[in-house]
């Protein structure tokens, strides 16, 4: 089970999307209440197999570990953690086969407040050594929601590179996601004590702010300002990483750190509060309530979708955004840690149908990287194999080719029946 890297990009072209952050950016921030039980997946983003810590039937406290990993011999790090979001019960420990995560086991655990939260410890970093750093933030088990990876590993591997610059992400460039604006106007100081952190961890250098700027998201004056960090104002194109990093570190020399990982970092670092939740935009045209919402580690899809209210019957229920996101069909499913956003689609928006340019935004814009036009001239000829033999089972059936098509093509649609296709013929 790994990862799966919903943030990969092979172009360098960038597509000028139509944006719809308004109104879930002006909405207040709020929490998703828990309406039954969290299903908590045990899931390492590392990779590596959680061992559950309570059994079922046991109490367990708000903060207090769920599972954990189990070191190599000789590793120094120690395990890294999963840390229950409630004080509750263990219902059960049972086996499930996560949309987005693959085969995992998850702890059902029922909310009580008899149980009392495990107490916080504030820590400060000025007395901590790099390793005492770097061991916290493995420990505390950070998943990056820039790009779905261990903030641990991301970190390690700047070091091994001698790397000392460092970008705190707030690209919200899809179309539907304002969840890393949200963070940075509601939680300034927490990224910025993040950044502080992760300085540390790379032994000293420098840090920017990037952060999308469109006439849509209007954020309170100076709510950007973040102490010694500047912020950089990027507008343009989706993907626009790929233009900041040309513009600013055209050698690729930069450590990029979603902003919701920052805080994560702080929070655990200095505050000894671990990683239990994250901010969501949930959002689509099937929403009545657009917001970015506090969901809980565990908590599912319908418990969002209920708080939110749904105004019609959603074709496309998608972890991420229409550009890159995966569509779940079980909303029974819970909302991984690390998720920006949850949007929910009636229809996709579409020109008049027309022949393919071979433009290639539908390849800009795939998350997995595939060559979706190949596949639509094999598919349009009849050669369905071959058109299968593209890719097809890497399609997460997000959607983003279909809504950039200029020519108004179902490529989308056509992948899907594509990863059918694959699986029937047990290719996969
Ligand atoms: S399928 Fe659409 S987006 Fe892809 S190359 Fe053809 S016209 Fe462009
Ligand atoms: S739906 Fe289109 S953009 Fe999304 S993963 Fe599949 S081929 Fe790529």
């Amino acid at each position: 089970m790994g990862t799966k890297n919903i943030n990969f990009f092979n172009t360098g072209r960038h597509v000028d999307l139509e944006q719809h952050k308004e109104p879930a950016f002006s909405a207040p921030l709020c929490s998703v209440p828990i309406r039954d039980c969290v299903h908590v997946p045990l899931y390492d983003p590392g990779g590596e197999i959680m061992y559950p810590v309570p059994q079922k039937g046991d109490r367990c406290a708000r903060f207090s570990p769920l599972a954990r990993t189990m070191p190599h011999p000789g590793e120094k790090m120690g395990p890294s953690w999963i840390m229950s979001p409630v004080s509750g019960f263990v219902e059960d420990i049972v086996p499930m086969e996560h949309e987005l995560l693959g085969n995992l086991f998850c702890a059902v655990i029922r909310p009580d407040s008899t149980v009392p939260p495990l107490p916080t410890v504030q820590h400060s970093l000025s007395t901590m050594t790099i390793d005492g750093v770097l061991r916290t933030i493995h420990q505390a088990g950070i998943i990056d929601e820039f790009d779905g990876k261990p903030l641990i590993t991301k970190i390690l591997r700047a070091r091994e590179r001698d790397i000392r610059e460092m970008a705190a992400i707030a690209l919200d460039d899809s179309p539907y996601v304002s969840s890393a604006l949200k963070t940075v106007s509601e939680f300034a100081s927490e990224v910025t004590d993040g950044i502080t952190i992760v300085l540390k961890a790379l032994d000293g250098g420098s840090a920017k702010l990037a952060i999308f700027d469109c006439d849509e998201v209007h954020m309170r004056p100076g709510s950007d300002i973040m102490g010694f960090v500047k912020p950089v104002r990027m507008s343009g194109g989706f993907p626009l990483i790929s233009k900041f990093k040309r513009q600013y570190y055209p050698k690729g020399n930069f450590l990029p750190i979603g902003v919701q990982a920052l805080r994560a970092a702080a929070n655990a670092l200095l505050r000894g509060i671990p990683q239990t939740n994250g901010i969501v935009t949930v959002s689509g045209d099937c929403i009545k309530h657009p917001c970015n919402a506090i969901v809980v580690n565990g908590t599912t899809l319908e418990d969002v979708l209920r708080f939110v209210g749904v105004n019609k019957v959603p074709n496309y229920v998608i972890f991420g955004d229409t550009m890159n996101g995966v569509t779940v069909t079980d909303l029974s499913t819970p909302v991984p840690l690390g998720t920006r956003a949850i949007t929910v689609m009636h229809s996709l928006p579409r020109p008049e149908k027309t022949t393919c340019t071979r433009c290639g935004k539908c390849v800009t814009v795939c998350p997995m990287g595939l060559p979706v036009y190949l596949a639509m001239r094999c598919y349009e000829k009849g050669e369905i194999d071959k058109a299968a033999s593209f890719g097809a089972e890497k399609c997460t059936g997000c959607g983003a080719c279909s809504a950039v098509c200029p020519s108004g093509l179902e490529t989308a649609d056509v992948m899907r029946t594509l990863r059918r296709r694959k699986r029937e013929m047990r290719l996969v």
